[in-house]
Parts: structure tokens; sequence; C-alpha cells
């Protein structure tokens, strides 16, 4: 069913949508399948999943970590890692950046807001991004690239709740956009949109949507 999944959503989405196919969880022989169907693009959020899946799946994935990131597990992918959607400190931000210099690399990164209501979620405000985007910490940073902006929206079916929460990200996005990365053009990614909502997100001008159940079928725990 993987294969018929992706061609249905992949029918649905305009061609300026990158989709992300979020295998956390499921086995190396799921994400066989999805490759197998011309995916190359795979979401995970545990350091230690994705360095193992990145070990025997074909190297021409692009591998997009798209969970909260502990300091310690940076080192597991920053060798391979395509896109990191969840910077939510300029800790962390820091931190990629000094491993990335080890690997020589420059890392392309997103910034995560906190753009729903549960307090659950990892993110910045704006005016932690402000701070992080202003300091001289940040203009020293040579090994880390941001690309843009992540967030989820509420666990909800308030269809209009979630579309304002995507028009805040939107919002975020264009101010940055204006005030620090204008003349940028790697600045162009709007990850938001999951298997429930990313028709909205599309609608509100999502670049990446992060698919996992649609794709895969439900998992088995929810992490
Ligand atoms: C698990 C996860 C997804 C995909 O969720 P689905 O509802 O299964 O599509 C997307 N984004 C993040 C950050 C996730 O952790």
């Amino acid at each position: 069913m993987i294969k018929e999944n992706l061609e249905r959503i992949k029918a649905t989405i305009p061609s300026s949508v990158t989709l992300v196919a979020v295998s956390k969880t499921k086995p190396v022989s799921d994400l066989q399948e999805a490759y197998d169907a011309g995916q190359r693009i795979f979401g995970e959020n545990h350091a230690l999943e994705m360095r193992d899946k990145h070990e025997v799946l074909p190297k021409d994935i692009q591998w997009h970590f798209i969970g909260h990131l502990q300091t310690n597990k940076i080192k597991y992918i920053i060798p391979f890692v395509t896109l990191i959607h969840s910077i939510d400190s300029a800790n962390l931000l820091e931190a990629v950046n000094k491993e990335a210099k080890k690997h020589d690399r420059v890392v392309d990164c997103l910034l995560q807001f906190h753009i729903a209501q549960e307090e659950t979620k990892f993110g910045l405000d704006m005016e932690e991004a402000r701070q992080l985007l202003d300091s001289e910490v940040f203009r020293q940073m040579q090994n880390v690239r941001l690309c843009g902006v992540m967030g989820m929206a509420t666990f909800t079916d308030d269809e209009a709740e979630i579309r304002k929460e995507f028009k805040h990200l939107k919002e975020i996005f264009e101010t940055l956009k204006t005030d620090y990365f204008a003349g940028q053009p790697q600045f162009k990614e709007i990850s938001m949109g999951m298997s429930d909502d990313y028709p909205i997100a599309i609608e509100e001008g999502a670049t990446l949507i992060r698919v996992g159940s649609k794709i895969f079928g439900a998992r088995n725990y929810n992490v």
C-alpha cells in the first residue's frame, strides 16, 4: 500500500511542494518500499534511529531531521543529514554549527516556532528568534545555513484554529525574510502540515509537508 499511498498524495500536491515521508518507528523494509516507488526524502525524529537507517539504505536518500534534537545526539546525524527542521534554541544551533565544522560541512536548518496552543510542543517565539538572529554568536556561525521555518499546529479537529496557526507561521516567515534574509534566496522554506492537516498547510503556503501515517500507516507507538 505504501506505493499507492505515495502516488495518491503526490497526485494532489502542487509540484512546488516537497513531500517529506516521515518514516519514524517504521522498519527499513517500509522505507525501501517507498524508495522503490521513487521517494527520496525521509523524515526521522530520533538521531540513532536515523543513523541506523542511513547506514543500510541507499546513499542518495535525503535525510531530514524533524524531532527535538538533544545536543549530545547531534554527532550521530551531522555527517549526512540534509536538513534539520527543528532548531528550537540558540544553543542547539550553536552546537550544530560546532559539530558541522568538525566535518567541514555547512548544514541547512530551519527555525522551529511554537505556533500551537499546546504547551508541550517545542519551538521559539519571535522574541527568541530575534535575539538569536541579532546575536554576535550567530553572525560568527559559518557551518549552518538557515533556510526557513517549521511549525506544528495544535492537535485538533478545529480547522479554523489550524489554519490560523499556519497563517501565523507564514507571517513569521515573511517577517524574518524581510528583516534578516532579504536577498538570500536560500531562505525560502515553510515546513508545515502533517497527515491530517497538510491540505490546509499547502493552502497557507507550505513548501515542505511532513507526512507519516498517511504513507506508512498508523504507528504502533506515538513518538
Ligand atoms: C510524526 C511527525 C510528523 C508526521 O505525522 P503524521 O501525522 O503521521 O503524518 C510530522 N512532523 C513531525 C515533527 C512529527 O514528529
